[in-house]
């Protein structure tokens, strides 16, 4: 077993503090005031080979694993979650998708634009009256020929206003049958469909959050991903996958939030001493520290098994589960290491804080991790 950092790791990793030092540190409480999702910085990070990370260099991607991935977003979300999430939304969900059941001509025509990030990409399976329960979708296509005409809403989706291309999920069958529904993708501009409200968030505020909406949107038959009826199981196994990177997302916010206590508390003196002098302060640090490394240890490892080719069904809610869980207690004991002034904006615990609660509810809430952990152990 290896637990050392590889050389592409330490490159990456390296690179993104410097990139996030200069291009995301000056700007990130004004993206974060203004809810402005900086498009320029995501053309950058897709000079960097950050918005194709696993997709392969043929189609112009960085080809490199998951483990190469991990430390990139957990790297970037160190610095601001919502850089991290809107990354792994786009590397995860839509690019994701398409590189897993597009065809060859599916593949050359989308991936190299998403690998460089010329196209900015969003992935819909969520609809306002289903969330968890997506399998119960609403979203309809009908057969028109070699059309298919799609009615419905989408929300919560990342980048649905901004993306230039989205996967999107809709039933084309009977309700409550997994085989009932179908992935599309579908450019910006295709008549029928645009962007709806965009949301008002507590955190995550700089990665965009909106409906789609689609009115007797026409889509050709070979914008289908796979076959007709296997939407909802490839999406299943997106997420698969994608959990590992919203572990990842998690891992990086706690890991900020407690840089930043640790460094707070020995900064900060009462009773005449550093308050990390106190075993009160001191024992807080010692459970963040060890919470962290917990789920480092399982995010890296669903990485690894996803890199072997194994099933990661279990380990990736598991790390989602504990990552996402220790994000929020971390980010809550850094505000509170900070005293007051971890409930300001002066310093950067409350940010946090904020964001650290959305890696517990998307990509399936912690409830949802518990059903996926529990029945794989219970078959
Ligand atoms: C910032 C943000 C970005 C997002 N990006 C995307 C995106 O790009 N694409 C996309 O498709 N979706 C996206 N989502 C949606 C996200 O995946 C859903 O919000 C999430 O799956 C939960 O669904 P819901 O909000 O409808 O909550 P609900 O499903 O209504 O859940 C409400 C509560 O009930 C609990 N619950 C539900 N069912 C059960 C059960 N069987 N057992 C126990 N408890 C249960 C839940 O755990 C939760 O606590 C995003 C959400 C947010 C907030």
């Amino acid at each position: 077993m290896e637990f050392k950092l590889t050389e592409n790791q330490r490159m990456i990793a390296d690179m993104v503090r410097d990139f996030g030092a200069k291009n995301i540190k000056p700007k990130m409480r004004e993206w974060d005031d203004t809810q402005e999702f900086p498009v320029e910085v995501f053309k950058q990070l897709g000079e960097l080979g950050l918005m194709g990370v696993l997709v392969p260099t043929e189609y112009g991607g960085s080809g490199f694993g998951y483990l190469e991935y991990v430390t990139a977003i957990a790297e970037l979300s160190k610095i601001d979650g919502s850089i991290g999430l809107s990354m792994a939304a786009h590397n995860s969900l839509c690019t994701g998708h398409i590189l897993q059941f597009g065809n060859e001509a599916q593949k050359k025509k989308y991936l190299p634009k998403l690998a460089t990030a010329e196209w900015i990409g969003a992935w819909g399976l969520t609809e306002p009256n289903t969330g968890s329960d997506a399998g119960n979708m609403r979203t309809v296509a009908v057969q028109d020929g070699d059309h298919w005409v799609i009615n419905g809403a989408k929300n919560f989706i990342t980048h649905g206003k901004s993306g230039n291309v989205a996967v999107v999920i809709v039933r084309t069958g009977e309700v409550g049958d997994s085989h009932g529904m179908t992935a599309f993708v579908i450019e910006k501009g295709t008549p029928g469909f645009s962007a709806g409200r965009k949301e008002d968030k507590l955190g995550m505020r700089a990665s965009e959050t909106t409906e789609l909406i689609f009115q007797d949107c026409r889509v050709h038959k070979d914008q289908i991903l796979g076959e007709v009826g296997e939407g909802f199981i490839q999406s299943m196994k997106v997420l698969d996958g994608g959990r590992i990177s919203i572990a990842a997302l998690s891992l990086g916010i706690a890991q900020g939030a407690f840089e930043a206590a640790l460094a707070y508390s020995q900064e900060r003196s009462q009773f005449n001493k550093p308050i990390s002098s106190f075993q009160g302060i001191a024992f807080k640090l010692a459970d963040m520290a060890t919470e962290i490394e917990a789920a480092s240890l399982l995010t890296y490892q669903a990485a690894d098994m996803k890199n072997r080719g194994l099933n990661v069904n279990k380990e990736s809610a598991m790390a989602k589960l504990y990552a996402s869980e220790v994000s929020v207690r971390v980010a809550n004991e850094a505000v509170q290491i900070f005293g007051g002034y971890g409930f300001t904006k002066d310093y950067p615990a409350e940010k946090y804080y904020r964001d650290a609660k959305l890696c517990t509810i998307g990509e399936g809430t912690s409830e949802i991790q518990k059903l996926v952990i529990s029945r794989a152990i219970l078959k």
